[in-house]
Protein backbone atom coordinates (compact mmCIF):
# COMPACT_ATOMS: atom_id res chain seq x y z
CA UNK A 1 0.00 0.00 0.00
CA UNK A 2 1.89 3.40 -0.80
CA UNK A 3 2.05 6.05 1.15
CA UNK A 4 1.01 9.35 2.01
CA UNK A 5 4.13 11.17 1.90
CA UNK A 6 2.75 14.00 3.43
CA UNK A 7 2.55 12.59 7.00
CA UNK A 8 4.79 12.89 9.96
CA UNK A 9 7.91 10.99 9.57
CA UNK A 10 7.07 7.50 11.18
CA UNK A 11 9.95 6.29 13.51
CA UNK A 12 9.11 2.68 13.41
CA UNK A 13 9.65 2.06 9.69
CA UNK A 14 11.89 -0.52 8.34
CA UNK A 15 14.50 2.04 7.24
CA UNK A 16 14.82 3.58 10.12
CA UNK A 17 14.82 0.40 12.27
CA UNK A 18 18.04 -0.76 9.50
CA UNK A 19 19.97 2.17 10.14
CA UNK A 20 19.49 1.95 14.45
CA UNK A 21 20.93 -1.73 13.46
CA UNK A 22 17.99 -3.51 14.55
CA UNK A 23 17.19 -5.47 11.27
CA UNK A 24 20.21 -6.60 9.24
CA UNK A 25 20.47 -5.08 5.67
CA UNK A 26 23.31 -6.42 3.06
CA UNK A 27 25.38 -3.27 2.92
CA UNK A 28 27.55 -1.85 0.67
CA UNK A 29 28.84 1.43 1.74
CA UNK A 30 28.09 3.72 4.51
CA UNK A 31 29.33 7.11 5.46
CA UNK A 32 28.33 10.07 7.68
CA UNK A 33 25.19 10.73 5.77
CA UNK A 34 24.06 7.92 4.10
CA UNK A 35 23.51 4.24 3.97
CA UNK A 36 23.61 1.86 0.59
CA UNK A 37 22.71 -1.72 0.94
CA UNK A 38 20.93 -4.42 -1.73
CA UNK A 39 17.16 -4.48 -2.03
CA UNK A 40 15.82 -7.16 -0.46
CA UNK A 41 13.17 -8.22 -3.47
CA UNK A 42 15.78 -6.81 -6.95
CA UNK A 43 14.53 -6.03 -9.65
CA UNK A 44 17.51 -6.05 -11.53
CA UNK A 45 20.41 -8.27 -11.51
CA UNK A 46 22.01 -4.65 -9.62
CA UNK A 47 19.46 -3.10 -7.36
CA UNK A 48 20.49 -1.56 -4.46
CA UNK A 49 18.70 1.12 -1.77
CA UNK A 50 20.26 4.30 -0.93
CA UNK A 51 18.96 6.72 2.12
CA UNK A 52 20.20 9.33 4.09
CA UNK A 53 20.55 9.44 7.74
CA UNK A 54 18.05 11.56 8.67
CA UNK A 55 14.44 11.28 9.53
CA UNK A 56 13.28 12.62 5.90
CA UNK A 57 9.71 11.13 4.75
CA UNK A 58 10.69 11.01 0.81
CA UNK A 59 12.50 12.99 -1.86
CA UNK A 60 10.20 16.08 -1.48
CA UNK A 61 10.41 16.15 2.26
CA UNK A 62 14.69 15.96 2.13
CA UNK A 63 14.61 18.59 -0.99
CA UNK A 64 12.46 21.09 1.47
CA UNK A 65 14.26 20.45 4.72
CA UNK A 66 17.63 18.68 4.27
CA UNK A 67 20.73 20.89 5.25
CA UNK A 68 22.97 21.37 3.13
CA UNK A 69 25.47 19.41 4.09
CA UNK A 70 23.16 16.54 4.02
CA UNK A 71 21.67 16.99 0.69
CA UNK A 72 25.66 17.22 -0.93
CA UNK A 73 26.50 13.60 1.39
CA UNK A 74 23.57 12.02 -0.19
CA UNK A 75 23.86 13.00 -3.52
CA UNK A 76 27.48 12.29 -3.03
CA UNK A 77 27.16 8.75 -1.78
CA UNK A 78 24.61 8.03 -4.52
CA UNK A 79 27.34 8.65 -7.19
CA UNK A 80 29.74 7.26 -5.28
CA UNK A 81 28.01 4.23 -4.88
CA UNK A 82 27.19 3.71 -8.66
CA UNK A 83 30.54 4.36 -9.31
CA UNK A 84 31.95 1.40 -6.65
CA UNK A 85 29.64 -0.76 -8.12
CA UNK A 86 31.03 -0.48 -11.38
CA UNK A 87 27.30 0.95 -13.27
CA UNK A 88 28.46 3.95 -14.84
CA UNK A 89 29.98 2.12 -18.25
CA UNK A 90 27.23 0.19 -18.74
CA UNK A 91 24.98 2.66 -17.64
CA UNK A 92 22.11 2.60 -14.82
CA UNK A 93 18.80 3.88 -13.43
CA UNK A 94 18.13 5.94 -10.75
CA UNK A 95 14.33 6.02 -8.85
CA UNK A 96 12.72 7.36 -6.20
CA UNK A 97 9.09 7.23 -5.56
CA UNK A 98 7.57 9.67 -3.78
CA UNK A 99 3.57 8.65 -2.21
CA UNK A 100 0.78 7.33 -3.33
CA UNK A 101 1.02 7.61 -7.52
CA UNK A 102 4.93 7.29 -7.07
CA UNK A 103 4.24 3.78 -5.71
CA UNK A 104 6.44 4.88 -2.21
CA UNK A 105 6.25 1.97 0.17
CA UNK A 106 8.32 2.54 3.05
CA UNK A 107 8.47 6.37 4.38
CA UNK A 108 12.11 6.73 4.87
CA UNK A 109 14.00 8.25 1.64
CA UNK A 110 15.33 5.98 -0.35
CA UNK A 111 16.92 6.26 -3.79
CA UNK A 112 16.38 3.07 -5.88
CA UNK A 113 19.65 2.39 -7.85
CA UNK A 114 19.09 -0.52 -10.75
CA UNK A 115 21.98 -1.99 -13.26
CA UNK A 116 22.87 -4.98 -14.65
CA UNK A 117 20.84 -5.61 -17.90
CA UNK A 118 19.10 -2.82 -19.82
CA UNK A 119 16.43 -1.32 -18.39
CA UNK A 120 14.10 -0.74 -20.99
CA UNK A 121 10.83 1.74 -21.12
CA UNK A 122 11.32 4.65 -18.12
CA UNK A 123 7.69 4.34 -17.06
CA UNK A 124 5.49 1.34 -18.13
CA UNK A 125 2.28 1.92 -20.15
P1 LIG B 1 9.38 1.91 -2.67
O1 LIG B 1 8.21 1.29 -3.37
O2 LIG B 1 10.11 2.91 -3.54
O3 LIG B 1 9.02 2.47 -1.31
O4 LIG B 1 10.44 0.74 -2.47
C1 LIG B 1 10.64 0.08 -1.26
C2 LIG B 1 11.70 -0.97 -1.53
O5 LIG B 1 12.20 -1.41 -0.29
C3 LIG B 1 11.20 -2.20 -2.28
O6 LIG B 1 11.97 -2.35 -3.48
C4 LIG B 1 11.42 -3.34 -1.29
O7 LIG B 1 11.81 -4.54 -1.92
C5 LIG B 1 12.52 -2.78 -0.42
N1 LIG B 1 12.59 -3.31 0.94
C6 LIG B 1 11.59 -3.45 1.83
N2 LIG B 1 12.06 -3.95 2.99
C7 LIG B 1 13.39 -4.12 2.82
C8 LIG B 1 14.44 -4.61 3.66
N3 LIG B 1 14.20 -5.03 4.92
N4 LIG B 1 15.70 -4.66 3.16
C9 LIG B 1 15.94 -4.24 1.90
N5 LIG B 1 15.01 -3.77 1.06
C10 LIG B 1 13.74 -3.71 1.52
Amino acid sequence: MPIDATLPYDAGNIFARILRGEIPAKTVYEDDHALAFHDINPQAPVHILVIPKGAYVSWDDFSARGSEAEIAGFVRAVGHVAREQGLVAPGYRLLANIGGHGGQEVPHLHVHLFGGRPLGMMVPA
